[in-house]
C-alpha cells in the first residue's frame, strides 16, 4: 500500500507524522538521527560486499533536526542542525523505526 504524508511537525523530542489512512507515528529524533540511512552513517559494501559500519560520532548538535522534505511521494529526507542531511527516509522505514 502507497502510504501519503499528510502531516509532518517536530512535537518537543519526536517527529510526529499522521498519514492519509489515519497512521500516526512519533519518532524520538535521536533515534531518527542514529538510524540515518545514508551511506556514511550505515556504510556501503565494500569490493567483497561486505558492509562495515562506520564509527559515527554525534555532536551536540546532531540531534536538532532543523528541516525535512517529501522525497518523491515515498520518504522524508532530514537535515539535522549539524549540517548532515543526506538520509533520505522511506516510509516504511520509518515504520519499522516506530516499531509497526
Ligand atoms: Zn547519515
Amino acid at each position: 500500500m502507497l502510504q501519503t504524508l499528510s502531516h509532518a511537525a517536530v512535537i518537543g523530542n519526536e517527529l510526529a507524522l499522521s498519514f492519509s489512512d489515519g497512521a500516526e507515528l512519533y519518532l524520538e529524533l535521536p533515534l531518527l538521527r542514529r538510524a540515518c540511512p545514508c551511506a556514511a552513517c550505515q556504510g556501503e559494501p565494500d569490493a567483497l560486499g561486505r558492509v562495515v559500519r562506520p564509527h559515527v560520532e554525534h555532536g551536540p548538535k546532531a540531534f536538532d533536526l532543523v528541516k525535512f522534505e517529501g522525497v518523491g511521494g515515498y520518504g522524508l529526507q532530514l537535515h539535522w542542525a549539524d549540517g548532515h542531511g543526506y538520509g533520505i527516509y522511506s516510509y516504511p522505514y520509518l515504520f519499522r523505526l516506530a516499531g509497526l
